[in-house]
């Protein structure tokens, strides 16, 4: 990696770091999901960086995915346990981070996969086979007397390229890949107090450009083009404003134009929290450009 790219790392970093942690502190009951996802993006653009994808804000058993659809009128409520899973790019060098704001009395759970993440960050280093990382996770959260969920993971990043390749495991059970230098990655250890597995729920809010073949209805026309608009990187369904776009976009998915990331809950009742940082992987101490 050369010194510009590492910069444009930092620069997302540093950003991301700044508007998750300000717009965290506004979720409070009563605040709007909608209104915690458009803060999130302004602040972005106050920060003059991109968005790599759209703000996930999953709540309770949900652990990702979920967004506000447009016309999402949830607010948060007193006992909610908040995701926020923010990303952000320079030149598509992408800095991808999260935090869970509890509104309830879930702190050992948060402290769980928060502990994880750190746990694993020390261990970040050259020619490490990831699940070793996983081992860790999984221990620490095992500690508390909790769930990893092991059918989440961590990633690679690259250029305009959110999920690259390599996958950080949340277990030791999996994970024959090798962190090689210069790498960057992310590393989000879930905990759970459910069954330590996700299933796509009914909800689709965030979806991704992954063939641009043509199509001829002029709906589903219309909304790939304002798709491609975001270079490949995810959109939320918020953002397209074309009439009757629910009614195109399961068919841009059967198609195989579009992926559509569904929430991903544990089961009903139980609670799940997420912490995240960007990493990149040196000789020395690994560099977090999130935190
Ligand atoms: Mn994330
Ligand atoms: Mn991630």
């Amino acid at each position: 990696m050369n010194d510009t790219e590492l910069d444009y790392y930092i620069e997302a970093g540093k950003a991301a770091k700044y508007v998750l942690h300000k717009c965290a502190a506004e979720i409070k009951p009563g605040v709007s999901l909608a209104d915690i996802f458009d803060m999130v993006l302004d602040e972005f653009e106050a920060k003059g960086v991109h968005h790599s994808f759209p703000p996930n804000i999953s709540l309770n058993e949900c652990a990702a995915h979920d967004a506000p659809s447009p016309d999402d009128e949830r607010v948060f409520a007193e006992g909610d346990l908040v995701k926020l899973d923010i990303g952000t790019h320079v030149e598509g060098y992408i800095a991808d981070t999260a935090v869970t704001v509890d509104l309830g009395d879930h702190a050992k759970l948060c402290e769980a996969s928060q502990n994880a993440l750190e746990a694993a960050i020390k261990m970040v280093k050259p020619e490490l086979v990831v699940s070793e990382i996983g081992k860790v996770v999984e221990e620490t959260i095992t500690s508390y007397g909790y769930k990893p969920i092991i059918n989440l993971t961590g990633h690679a990043l690259a250029r305009y390229d959110l999920h690259h390749g390599l996958s950080i495991p949340n277990t030791g059970l999996f994970g024959n890949g090798v962190l090689r230098l210069d790498n960057a990655i992310a590393i989000e250890p879930f905990a759970t107090t459910g069954t330590g597995m996700v299933h796509e729920s009914g909800r689709a809010e965030i979806y991704q450009v992954v063939n641009d073949s043509p199509v001829r209805a002029p709906t589903a026309r219309k909304i790939m083009s304002r798709a491609e608009e975001m270079k490949g990187l995810p959109f939320a369904r918020r953002w397209l404003n074309v009439p009757k776009a629910e009614l195109a976009l399961p068919n841009l998915v059967r198609l195989g134009n579009l992926y559509s990331y569904h929430c991903l809950c544990d089961v009903p009742e139980s609670f799940v929290s997420q912490f995240e940082h960007t990493i990149i992987v040196t000789e020395d101490e690994p560099i977090v450009t999130t935190r």
